[in-house]
């Protein structure tokens, strides 16, 4: 009997959840410019942290949805330009847990990858990766949820969708100018939330020779810059590269905490922060990485973190800086990957 009940109530959530996808696979795009504006911005974070998409917890159909809207706008925008979109579907838990078994990765969710081919006959073998993850807190916004009581939504604006938008935003700058030596790749990651686990599956199963990845840049958490301090890690993971990124950092009036492992910050939750999000999985295979972050809030992993507390002058900001550091390090020399250090 308890089979059975539970069959009808798996096939009513089922076909509920396939009508209301169907619907959503009409999924429109703003008109955006190729620059990186505010405007732009704001329409992606507000499509990807709004209600409709429930924060975009892996396994969802909010987890659908934002897959859908970056694919399209991936093959969409900035046309005829060449690129090759992918997407990987790959298996992680319900709920995140310490000590994972194949038998626990029952949920589906994507990588959303769009490569922009170099235009230099001999660098557009080699590759900058520019990522971030666009899931949401799944098993974190259950857990306060039982602790708190309450239905509310976890948006996770600046968790991640600030990062997401930035990608793309990239992406379309790129596309429309195809300017770039090195080749471009951009990827948004499912699963971060449930332990790196989109870019695990990324690192193990590849679209590109990861040998010949010159940089890894991850952006997660860029929406609350305040006091202008931006945390940049993994600096030293290159031969050279903290003198190189200085001439960057030298040019934004950011105060920019630039660290290896651990920045700066008193806060102790800032201990190790280095390894604690995508870009550690391409780190862990030698690969030179920088990871982009404006600090952790008092509505971090909280339904309170919404679209209305985000700097979007600092999205845009950190965005041109990530942008000059993309146009060097897409045509200069090769850098040599380096172990980190404290
Ligand atoms: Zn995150």
């Amino acid at each position: 009997m308890k089979l059975l009940i539970l069959f009808l109530l798996f096939t009513v959530s089922c076909s509920e959840s396939s009508q209301r996808y169907i619907s959503n696979n009409s999924i429109k795009l703003f008109d955006t410019s190729s620059e990186i504006t505010i405007t732009d911005l704001k329409n992606h974070v507000g499509f990807l942290a709004s209600d409709e998409l429930e924060g975009r917890a892996s396994g969802t159909l909010g987890d659908e949805m934002a897959k859908d809207y970056i694919k399209k706008f991936f093959k969409d925008t900035s046309l005829p330009t060449e690129r090759k979109v992918e997407i990987q579907e790959h298996y992680v838990p319900a709920e995140r847990k310490w000590d994972l078994k194949p038998e626990d990765m029952t949920v589906k969710t994507y990588n959303i990858i769009a490569t922009l081919p170099g235009n230099d006959p001999i660098l557009k073998d080699e590759y900058v990766v520019i990522g971030g993850h666009y899931d949401g807190g799944a098993a974190t916004a259950a857990d306060l949820k039982k602790m708190l009581g309450g239905d509310k939504i976890y948006n996770n604006a600046d968790d991640n969708a600030s990062g997401t938008a930035t990608v793309l935003e990239l992406f379309e700058k790129y596309a429309s100018s195809n300017t770039n030596k090195r080749t471009l790749v951009f990827i948004l990651f499912g699963g971060e939330e449930l332990g790196l686990l989109g870019s695990k599956y990324y690192v193990e199963n590849p679209t590109i020779d990861l040998d010949k990845v010159q940089l890894m840049i991850n952006l997660d958490m860029m929406g609350r810059l305040t006091d202008e301090l931006l945390y940049v890690g993994g600096v030293t993971s290159g031969v050279g590269f903290k003198e190189q990124l200085d001439v960057h950092f030298n040019k934004t009036d950011m105060n920019i905490d630039a660290y290896s492992n651990t920045p700066h910050a008193e806060d102790r939750r800032y201990n190790r922060l280095f390894q604690r999000s995508d870009h550690y999985n391409f780190y862990k295979k030698g690969i030179p990485c920088i990871f982009f972050f404006t600090g952790i809030h008092d509505d971090y992993h909280m339904p309170s973190d919404e679209i209305d507390k985000l700097n979007f002058d600092g999205i845009q900001k950190i965005a041109n800086l990530v942008d000059s550091i993309v146009v060097e390090f897409s045509s200069n020399n090769r850098l040599e990957f380096q172990e980190i250090t404290e």
